[in-house]
């Protein structure tokens, strides 16, 4: 993804209201934070927030967290947030992935959904991609046993890697698709910001669901 740099974007994430300060702190505690007891589900990678927003306006009996690891991407989804002031299930962090395991306890987790994460086309990078047998080490530790990882991509070789790492890392595929938007998984689908521009060129989006053996 390319970004460009939002001036102001650090300070105004700094002391905004639906930005979790100090996620590690919340490990084993995000009921607490929310007042209730309801499922949690996060977001990597959610960019400006289109499709949690739209999870969230949908399931108000979920607690939605978004993650994402650059600041100028998650004033964008701040802004649209803040036009929602009634919405009390979903907040935002800011951080990397890779350090998931220090803000969520084992099983706090009920659904992981990934969407058109960067495919790091580079061998050397493969560990960095949000499907890589690494990640769902990551996964595994947070993740409750009947939760649910969900991915979508235009990427068709990040897809066909995927495909591969979820058995290879232990996990089960639930079900996938080469052409989600034609499949009968379409029902109920939520664009993204990327899906809404991919599919518009005519790109087919691709879908998996994975689940722990
Ligand atoms: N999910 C959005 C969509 O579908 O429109 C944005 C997709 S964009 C290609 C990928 C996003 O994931 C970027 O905003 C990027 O900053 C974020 N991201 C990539 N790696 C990440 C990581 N390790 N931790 C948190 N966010 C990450």
């Amino acid at each position: 993804m390319r970004l460009r740099n939002v001036k102001g974007s650090r300070e105004t994430i700094a002391d905004n209201k639906y930005v979790v300060h100090d996620e590690e702190s919340m490990k084993g505690k995000w009921s607490e934070f929310f007042g209730n007891t309801n499922p949690i589900h996060i977001e990597i990678g959610m960019g400006k927030g289109q499709f949690i927003m739209e999870l969230a306006r949908q399931n108000p009996d979920i607690n939605y967290l978004g993650i994402e690891k650059y600041s100028s991407v998650l004033v964008r989804a701040i802004e649209k947030r803040e036009q929602e002031e009634g919405m009390t299930n979903l907040y935002f962090i800011r951080m990397d992935a890779e350090y998931i395991e220090n803000v969520f306890a084992e099983n706090e987790v009920a659904n992981i959904y990934l969407n058109f994460s960067d495919p790091w086309p580079k061998d050397r990078h493969a560990k960095r991609r949000l499907t890589s047998t690494h990640f769902f080490e990551h996964y595994d530790h947070i993740l409750a046993p009947d939760g649910r990882v969900m991915f979508k991509t235009d990427n068709r070789p990040l897809f066909d890697f995927s495909l591969e790492q979820v058995p290879e890392a232990g996990w089960t595929l639930e079900n996938y698709t080469y052409d989600l938007h034609h499949s009968e998984y379409n029902e109920g689908n939520i664009m993204t910001e990327y899906e809404a521009k991919f599919s518009a060129l005519g790109t087919p989006i691709n879908r998996l669901v994975a689940y722990r053996t």
